[in-house]
């Protein structure tokens, strides 16, 4: 026989919801009822209309009754009783409290969803907006931020006007015909995180003299249309949004120009578009050539060219870091020649 048989009254303290002090009072459970008295009342209550707020630690294990009062019953000295009651029925939270295994599973889902928010919903929210934003507020709003980044990491340029002129006609020829683009701008700088091209938000492509001096003229054209894929795309708006939305950015919606352009210099200089960024302004500057009946050997050529740039060591460039590597490159280039020949 069993000495240890559970009590058939616990002890609680009732709360009719009104006044602050409670009743203290013996709970008697049966025929899934709890019945316990108030004076010479006997209340009768139904266990299915009960309802336990979720309750974790040392807090008291509180029953709320229909009417709006409470019971609270000592969670040390009541739990194995009420549970032998089947006066509990424990919610999913108190649940995995006592299942590490679920804890750690539910844990994990999260991440997961915060990851896929972060990984997948953020960059299509920032795209969305990107786009449903007209280009023309982009610019207007972004207009401070060459000349910001004039003091931060830009020095003005040493090329030759004949030179600057010649890049500017290169940039004409690209853009005719190209609705979306006509606002593309040249900026010239020199730097000081050497050969690097930028396309900014407001459309206006930064070619250093660092990469201009490491590249031969002719094969300009194809860097030119890999920027303006990336104004084209909207990509540094969109990351910009991105940012934003997780709160590095705050700035960007509070108009702290100089908070936004401090952290954008970081960015072109720290940060890199991923690379699915780079293969859309790949691809774009592709079928651009294609479209315009330009010769893909000049995007070959770049990228041979900035591959042996990337291997003689000036790594400090983000423009060759966050680039695919030539290789990659040129197998898209070779793939698209051959569509094109195969027609
Ligand atoms: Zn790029």
């Amino acid at each position: 026989m069993s000495s240890t048989q559970p009590p058939t009254t616990l002890q609680a303290t009732y709360f009719n919801g009104q006044v602050l002090k409670g009743t203290p009072v013996n709970v008697h459970c049966g025929a899934g009822q709890l019945v316990f008295f108030l004076g010479d009342t006997k209340h009768a209550i139904a266990l299915r209309s009960v309802k336990r707020s979720e309750s974790f630690g040392n807090a008291p294990i509180v029953f709320e009754l229909p009417d709006g009062a409470t019971l609270e019953f000592d969670r040390e000295s009541s739990r194995n009783t009420l549970k032998f009651w089947n006066a509990l029925s424990p919610s999913w939270f108190e649940k995995v409290q006592y299942h590490p295994t679920q804890w750690l599973l539910i844990s994990l889902v999260s991440i997961a969803f915060a990851a896929g928010l972060y990984g997948q919903g953020l960059p299509l929210i920032g795209k969305w907006i990107a786009f449903a934003t007209p280009q023309s507020k982009v610019s207007k709003f972004m207009e401070d931020v060459l000349p910001q980044l004039d003091g931060v990491i830009f020095q003005p340029s040493n090329l030759g006007d004949q030179a600057k002129a010649t890049h500017q006609r290169q940039l004409k020829s690209l853009i005719a015909n190209q609705a979306g683009l006509s606002h593309v701008k040249l900026a010239f700088r020199s730097s000081k995180i050497g050969p690097n091209a930028f396309a900014l938000p407001d459309g206006t492509i930064v070619l250093t003299d660092e990469l201009l001096n490491s590249l031969p003229a002719e094969i300009i054209p194809g860097v030119l249309a890999h920027e303006l894929g990336h104004v084209e795309l909207r990509h540094m708006t969109r990351r910009l949004l991105q940012n934003a939305m997780v709160g590095t950015l705050i700035a960007t919606f509070s108009r702290d120009i100089s908070i936004l352009v401090s952290t954008l210099g970081t960015q072109l200089v720290a940060q890199h578009y991923s690379r699915e960024f780079e293969r859309e302004a790949d691809l774009f500057a592709i079928e651009l050539f294609v479209k315009q009946g330009r010769d893909l050997a000049a995007l070959e050529l770049l990228h041979e060219k900035l591959g042996s740039l990337d291997q003689s060591g000036s790594r400090n460039a983000s423009y060759l870091d966050s680039h695919p590597g030539a290789d990659e490159r040129l197998q898209l280039i070779r793939e698209k020649q051959q569509n094109k020949e195969a027609r």
